[in-house]
């Protein structure tokens, strides 16, 4: 059955009233649209833990750093609205930028030490924009679960601090990373990629999963387990690296020493396009 669509705060509200009044428990996933198996796992989760299921789609123009980034996010809400369909989502809000931001925002979530390092570092702002955005969804929808990949694992751990911190009574669900069958992770940004982009692609992955690797292994020395991967990734010029990090799961910091668990996360420029991805690993996983 086709999801409803909310294109105000006021609309979406009434929606999840409703449900809540039929007793039903609201699980929310928040998206920038383009959808993919990716979202669907999130889609997916929530259907199965929860009684009413929203699923926004909304280009938060506050968490890109460069106008053309936000401008390339193109949305085709028809298709997006389809695909939501086939995950059995109840509801989609879907409003424009002048709904979120009828004046320009004064007020910021600023999620600070989890977001210092790895795309925090390299993209300034970035994370005030999301922590603020996902501040604002979780007041509009006042969702009991609310589901977010590991795919963008500083992403994840900013939520769950700002969670955490402001004792929001929301419960975050991480959930694992879609890849495609040669281990590139799934992303909007995949479809940028040209032919021979695409096929150079799942080198990240094939390196950070030879990091972790090299730390089952035995390794503990950050330095050594970072030097596979750089072997792999130098193998092709082509590949641009910004950052290659070994960070503690929780507050991604990064480490030198491997005892606990840790992400080893990446992001690459193909050309244009940027990635990000990384694995985790945890002393007692091997
Ligand atoms: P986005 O639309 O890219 O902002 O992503 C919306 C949500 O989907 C975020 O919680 C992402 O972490 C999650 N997501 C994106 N790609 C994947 C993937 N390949 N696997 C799992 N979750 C993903």
């Amino acid at each position: 059955m086709a999801p409803e669509l909310a294109k105000t705060i006021a609309a979406i509200r009434e929606h999840v009233e409703r449900a809540r009044k039929s007793g039903r428990s609201v699980g929310l996933v928040p998206t920038m649209g383009a959808l993919h198996a990716g979202h669907a796992a999130l889609m997916d989760c929530a259907r199965r833990e929860c009684g009413y299921v929203v699923a926004t789609i909304f280009v938060n123009p506050i968490q890109f750093n460069h106008a053309s980034d936000y401008h390339a996010y193109t949305i085709d809400l028809a298709c997006d609205l389809d695909f939501c369909a086939a995950q059995s989502v109840d509801v989609v809000f879907a409003p424009d930028a002048a709904e979120m931001y009828p004046v320009p925002q004064s007020t910021f979530v600023e999620v600070t030490g989890v977001s210092d390092h790895l795309c925090g570092k390299f993209r300034p702002g970035h994370f005030r924009g999301v922590a603020t955005v996902v501040a604002k969804l979780f007041h509009i929808v006042a969702a009991d679960r609310a589901y977010f990949g590991e795919k963008d694992a500083q992403q994840l751990a900013v939520i769950q601090r700002m969670v955490a911190d402001l004792n929001l009574p929301v419960a975050i669900i991480p959930v694992p990373t879609v890849r495609e069958a040669d281990g590139l992770a799934l992303s909007s940004r995949n479809r940028r990629l040209s032919p021979e982009q695409r096929r150079i692609a799942p080198v990240v992955f094939r390196a950070l999963d030879a990091a972790r690797a090299r730390i089952r292994a035995g390794t503990t020395d950050a330095g050594k387990v970072k030097d596979a991967a750089l072997e792999i990734l130098n193998a092709e010029p082509t590949v641009r690296l910004e950052y290659l990090e070994v960070v503690d799961d929780s507050g991604m910091q990064p480490v030198e020493e491997i005892r606990g668990p840790v992400r080893i996360a990446a992001a690459v420029w193909l050309g244009a396009t940027r990635l990000i991805d990384n694995v985790f690993f945890t002393p007692s996983s091997h």
